[in-house]
């Protein structure tokens, strides 16, 4: 039998495992205060079990460890890590800082099978789901390298699963990662400090309200079906109407809203007809509009609208009460962009785009 990391086993999990050995529920929560707050490496070093009890948790259990490959650092200040996992595979986690936020984007897969045209990750293709051990232990450790002192999460405020990979579809191990983000013994991050992008699996929003109900953020770039499923291949699965069916029963507020991403592509999604139909497609819905104007590269065949365009695009959102942004970009120098966006890589604009929650 092999056994399990610990870093990616829920409270549930770990109760029911102790059990099989006889061992209190209360011990489960002994295991998981050294985890993530004493950063215990080793079992072994679990001083406050029994050495009974460690041995026993040995015989099904580990703690295993992401290895960092390399840092960047931005002259912004905006950190990315790559880091390698135990098969080879490498992936991307990276730091913004801004205002007095401190906000990390992850990884939920070694690329990704959405296809997205304007998507640097997914035209590379999808390798494999990431554990949520692998996930969870992106937190960890980037809280360990920048704050090596500290508990739990360090100083990490804010997490997006907007990295390489779309979240919906590693649905099972996601869940987990939320799970024990959100743990009063562990990370204790709030759900209003956790995000989720995704490109539209409309069942899968659904079942996110209900199970977890962390912040939402859904990447939507164009208001017609025809251009929708040109740019995202997920729309012939999932329509907009399934799409924006899916949003509507997701238990956002106006104090945290859905944020819709919209790529502006010259041409393609930037007329003041796609505003309006914009307007009339999420204007009734607790949402903020994130537009990302595009950037040119040589790999993909889109244009960067002109700046009025884009000027105009914002006015008429905001002149019909949509809650709109457009943001000073990060980490441009080190191509510190996530999967989410990582058409907008190229020149510059960057996951710290997406608007956050606001602090308490
Ligand atoms: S934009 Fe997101 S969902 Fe689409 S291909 Fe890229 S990583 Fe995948």
């Amino acid at each position: 039998m092999s056994k399990l990391n610990l870093k990616g086993m829920t409270r549930a999990q770990l109760v029911d495992k102790l059990a099989g050995i006889g061992k209190e529920r209360y011990r489960a929560d002994q295991v998981i205060r050294w985890l993530y707050l004493q950063r215990v490496r080793e079992i072994d070093r679990m001083s406050n079990l029994s050495r009974a009890c460690r041995e026993h948790l040995k015989t099904f259990a580990f703690i295993g460890q992401l290895e960092l490959v390399k840092e960047e650092l931005s002259q912004d200040g905006t950190r990315k890590f790559l880091f390698r996992l135990e098969d080879g595979h490498t992936i991307e986690t990276v730091l913004i800082a801004d205002k007095n936020r401190l906000t990390l984007c992850i990884s939920t897969q070694v690329g990704c099978r959405m296809g997205c045209r304007f998507c640097l990750t997914g035209r590379s293709g999808f390798e494999r789901q990431l554990s949520a051990a692998e996930i969870v232990d992106q937190v960890i450790q980037v809280a360990e390298i920048i704050d090596p002192e500290s508990l739990a999460r360090g100083t990490i405020s804010n997490i997006v699963m907007m990295g390489m990979g779309e979240p919906l579809d590693n649905f099972a191990e996601v869940i987990k990662a939320l799970e024990i983000f959100m743990y009063d013994d562990g990370m204790q991050f709030s759900r209003r400090r956790l995000t989720l992008s995704t490109c539209g699996l409309a069942p899968r929003i659904v079942e996110l309200g209900e199970l977890v109900n962390v912040s939402l953020a859904v990447s939507l770039n164009a208001v017609d079906d025809t251009r929708r499923s040109q740019l995202m291949p997920i729309n012939r699965r999932y329509n907009l109407a399934q799409l924006l069916a899916a949003c509507r029963r997701y238990p956002a507020t106006n104090q945290r809203r859905i944020t819709f991403e919209y790529i502006l592509f010259a041409g393609l999604n930037d007329s003041l007809e796609d505003a309006a139909r914009l307007v009339e497609l999420v204007g009734d819905l607790p949402v903020k509009v994130n537009l990302i104007p595009f950037n040119e590269h040589p790999e993909l065949p889109f244009k960067r609208p002109d700046h009025q365009q884009i000027v105009d695009f914002v006015n008429f959102l905001q002149d019909h009460k949509v809650s709109v942004m457009t943001r000073r970009s990060k980490g441009a120098d080190i191509s510190a962009a996530c999967g989410q966006l990582r058409a907008a890589e190229t020149a510059g604009e960057t996951i710290s785009e997406i608007e956050l929650e606001p602090e308490t």
